[in-house]
């Protein structure tokens, strides 16, 4: 095939804003193609010489292509710029110039593939006197351009080739092109790019023996997936119930995605969720994984935070986009900024592609996989099968920095869906979460041991509103949110004055905590909103007859009321009044209950 049919292809699809009709000009292009041919041509059109996720740059600046065009139409470097700030683009002005020039009459028509080879030698030239070898290799392919040709050339070498043809196009042109017949033909070479992420590759296949010719297609070390994506849910409940009632939860770690391939050399390759290839500003990814990773070879995601190198505590994703293109300061910001990866999924192990497997399998393997390493980590998570084990997690989750959680199915259909997006995976961020403006002051009547990080020490306490009518203490939440490792570690000993070691009689709950207090330490916490609840007593027979208010998302503000006695916190009676204020703001049902969101 030579250049020149291309160049027209370049023209026409330009001319189009239609995804149909550039759909039908690629079938044009790409039918009669095959082999090497066919993928070379596939990837040139899409304005590169490999699949996108090798990132291949040919690296020509603009005063390159000047000398180039300059040399190639006998004109000065001074004309060329002079005439391009008329024209607006370098691919133009030498499309114009070759017009104007004598081309040699015996010069031969190029040829695809000797175009393909030439543009790949002008992307590999580097080091000292690799400028000059790019000059020649262009000013060789110009002397033998027509003026389209040119004018595409340049633009192509200098990266403003935008001919605007979308992935999905170019897979509907693939069906089209080789598939026509088949009805199944567009979801399963999509299937296959998902998989591979390369066009020129499943291109070829097809032509080669259609739609079967995808059936071999295997996860390959090295080729990166695309990622799998989540939806997201408004509520907890709706979450959970877009889960079948139970899902496993874990902490959404703010960082970067992070997909790992791990050859059985043990060499490793990172790609980013764009799937550029984000190795070389991990090297000390690359070196943990390794060491953490207990068979090769390997492909599994994980999410990168960068923590504290002091305290190990994760600190905001800002501090890791700042490794990012840096490449001088790279050895400064290892030290300044270490990262860990958290895992999350695994996608093959040795010769397995555990990917098609439901979750709670991969999950598992995920965990056998990683033999924990100061870098490497597996996600924390927790399986909930209720609503009030998810307010708990999330309440932990938030409360222990994280932007939210990521609720993973655990039905049989969850495998990882390479690509796509749906409800097999859904985040819930505390942006979601509205705030009630008002604090409330709460009183300590009793508390929950940590677990995890928490382990050994109170974890979550339980908070009471004071009943003046009947003097008694009814509670409203168990909150763990906001309270930082300093305020957990002094907890047991600002409560050991009114530790109990039963129910005091003048508190009312629905819950047993690990420990009673006597009511005494008042403090403030904030919520998003006031929900009536089974398990919590405030207000009692006001709202319902058998059933109490209660705050969802509390969070400790960070100030004890140490001013007020346990009779001096807030009241049922405001507590319910504020219950029925953010009840004019808009109410929804769900889950069968009433569910009131606060409007400030
Ligand atoms: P978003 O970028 O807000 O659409 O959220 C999805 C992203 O959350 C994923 O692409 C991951 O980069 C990130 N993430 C953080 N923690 C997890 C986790 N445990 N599981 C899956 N994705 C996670």
């Amino acid at each position: 095939m030579q250049y020149r049919e291309l160049a027209r292809v370049y023209e026409k699809i330009e001319a189009t804003t239609k995804r149909l009709e550039m759909r039908s000009i690629l079938v044009d292009l790409l039918r009669p193609l095959k082999g090497r041919e066919l993928t070379c041509a596939l990837y040139l059109s899409q304005g590169s010489l490999r699949p996108e996720y090798e990132g291949i740059e040919l690296g020509v600046a603009d005063s390159l292509a000047r000398k180039a065009i300059a040399e190639a139409t006998h004109t000065s470097i001074e004309a060329v710029g002079e005439r391009t700030r008329t024209t607006g683009d370098l691919g133009t002005t030498a499309g114009e110039l070759l017009g104007g020039t004598r081309r040699l009459e015996e010069s031969t028509p190029l040829d695809l593939l000797e175009v393909y080879d030439q543009l790949t030698r002008i992307a590999r030239a580097t080091g000292p006197g690799s400028q000059e070898v790019k000059v020649r290799i262009l000013v060789d392919l110009l002397r033998r351009a027509t003026p389209l040709e040119g004018k595409y050339l340049v633009r192509f070498v200098m990266g403003t080739l935008r001919v605007g043809v979308r992935e999905m196009t170019i897979l509907d042109a693939l069906a089209a092109a080789f598939a026509p017949e088949e009805k199944e033909a567009r979801a399963r070479i999509e299937t296959a790019f998902n998989l591979t992420s390369d066009l020129g590759m499943i291109a070829a296949r097809l032509a080669d023996g259609g739609l079967a010719g995808l059936g071999s297609i295997r996860l390959e070390v090295g080729r990166p997936i695309r990622p799998m994506l989540a939806e997201r849910a408004k509520s907890l409940d709706e979450l959970l119930a877009r889960m079948g009632g139970t899902a496993a939860l874990e902490y959404k770690y703010d960082g970067l995605r992070v997909q790992a391939h791990l050859a059985k050399d043990g060499s490793v390759r990172l790609f980013s969720r764009r799937l550029e290839e984000i190795g070389p500003q991990f090297p000390d990814l690359a070196k943990a994984l390794p060491m953490a990773i207990r068979e090769r070879p390997a492909i599994l995601e994980g999410e990168c935070v960068p923590v504290d190198p002091k305290t190990g505590v994760i600190r905001p994703f800002q501090d890791v986009a700042t490794r990012r293109g840096r490449k001088h300061d790279l050895e400064r910001a290892l030290e300044a900024v270490p990262v860990v990866l958290f895992a999350f999924d695994v996608l093959l192990v040795g010769s397995d592609s555990v990917y098609e497997r439901p979750f709670p399998e991969r999950r598992a393997i995920l965990q056998k996989l990683v033999k924990p390493h100061e870098r490497i980590r597996v996600a924390e998570e927790r399986v909930v099968t209720s609503l009030e084990d998810a307010n708990d997690y999330f309440e932990e989750v938030v409360g222990a920095g994280a932007e939210g959680i990521m609720a993973k199915s655990l039905a049989e259909g969850s495998r990882y869906h390479p690509g796509a997006r749906g409800f097999w995976w859904i985040k819930y961020k505390r942006d979601y979460v509205t705030h009630l403006a008002d604090s409330i002051d709460g009183v300590v009547v009793g508390a929950f041991y940590g677990r995890g990080r928490r382990a050994g020490a109170y974890g979550a306490l339980l908070l009471a509103v004071y009943r003046p009518e009947r003097d008694r203490f009814e509670t409203f939440c168990k909150v763990g949110s906001g309270f930082d490792d300093a305020a957990l570690a002094e907890l047991p000993k600002r409560l050991e004055p009114f530790r109990v070691d039963h129910a005091p009689p003048d508190v009312d709950t629905g819950l047993s905590p690990d420990q009673w207090f006597r009511p005494a330490v008042v403090l403030e916490v904030k919520g998003a909103e006031l929900t009536v609840s089974p398990v919590h007593r405030a207000g009692v027979g006001t709202v319902r007859p058998d059933a109490g208010l209660a705050l969802r998302f509390p969070r400790f503000t960070g100030r004890y009321r140490t001013d007020k006695s346990a009779t001096d916190a807030t009241t049922t009676a405001e507590l319910v009044e504020m219950y029925r204020k953010q009840d004019r703001g808009g109410s929804r049902r769900a889950a069968g209950e009433r569910r009131v969101r606060h409007k400030a």
